[in-house]
């Protein structure tokens, strides 16, 4: 398929829709300079990820997991949304998209003007921490600056539990509310857009099945091909900014 049918198929599904539900990977962000996991410089061709129960178990975990946090958001700080970020946010803005479904924690969906309320994030934020105990949130520049001045490790202000990056690890239960939304969301639609996930990390790849099932379309865009594309009614091996941007009108 040529790149122009693709984009025509893409615009094809996407004007058809009464109600669209968005679901983002790690690979809407790769072109804001944000790497993913599973690509092949992605950030598991370096480390393996660090078990919840690791962290809260052993203290040279949790130093090895901030020793990355503070790499990770040196990309993370000077990354803004891209051209894929900003079709996701005026199908939004519009109205064609009811909320965007992330797998993704850099934030760069809010940056490009989707509002709070219509994001969903299945596996946290990492723009800030929680405490483990009390759930009281900490911001990180404090964390971080006394992390790099001596390797101290952050203990919360309020009742000394484990503070961590607000992300949800392997091994953590997922957020309750996130995940009910995001069902009562992908019930609701009748197109379900996946950008950008080798849809491998469960539960939340569980979702554009369901989409399926329930009647909805489904469709991907992806680089490399994903464990769902034969579920998939278009299945585009594609750059999601020029493809979905190019289809949605947006530059
Ligand atoms: P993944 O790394 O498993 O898959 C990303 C997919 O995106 C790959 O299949 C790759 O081929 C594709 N891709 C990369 N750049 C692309 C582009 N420009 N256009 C089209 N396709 C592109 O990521 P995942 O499925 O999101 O699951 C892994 C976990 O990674 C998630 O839980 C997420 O929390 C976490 N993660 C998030 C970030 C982030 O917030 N930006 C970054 C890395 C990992």
């Amino acid at each position: 398929m040529s790149d122009d049918d693709a984009v025509a198929q893409l615009r094809a599904l996407i004007g058809d829709a009464r109600r669209i539900v968005i679901f983002t990977g790690a690979g809407i962000s790769t072109e804001s300079g944000i790497p993913d996991f599973r690509s092949p410089q992605g950030v598991w061709s370096r480390a393996k990820p660090i078990e919840f129960r690791d962290f809260v178990a052993h203290e040279a975990m949790r130093r090895e997991a901030w020793r990355r946090k503070v790499e990770i958001d040196r990309d993370m700080e000077v990354a803004a949304p891209n051209r894929g970020h900003r079709a996701v946010a005026a199908l939004v803005r519009s109205g064609a998209a009811s909320c965007v479904i992330t797998q993704n924690i850099d934030g760069l969906h809010q940056r490009s003007g989707v509002p709070e309320k219509h994001i969903v994030e299945l596996h946290g934020n990492g723009t800030y921490a929680t405490c483990l105990e009390c759930g009281l949130r900490h911001e990180l520049a404090p964390i971080k600056a006394a992390f790099i001045a001596d390797g101290t490790l952050p203990h919360c202000r309020n009742c000394g539990g484990l503070v961590k990056a607000a992300t949800i690890s392997f091994g953590q239960s997922m957020p309750a509310r996130a995940m009910a939304r995001a069902q009562e969301e992908t019930l609701a639609c009748d197109l379900f857009l996946v950008l950008g996930s080798s849809l491998v990390v469960y539960p939340a790849a569980g979702f554009p099945l369901l989409a399926k099932r329930h009647g909805a379309r489904l469709a991907i865009v992806n680089r490399e091909p994903t464990e769902q594309d034969d579920q998939a009614d278009l299945a585009l091996r594609a750059d999601i900014g020029p493809t979905l941007g190019s289809a949605v009108g947006v530059d």
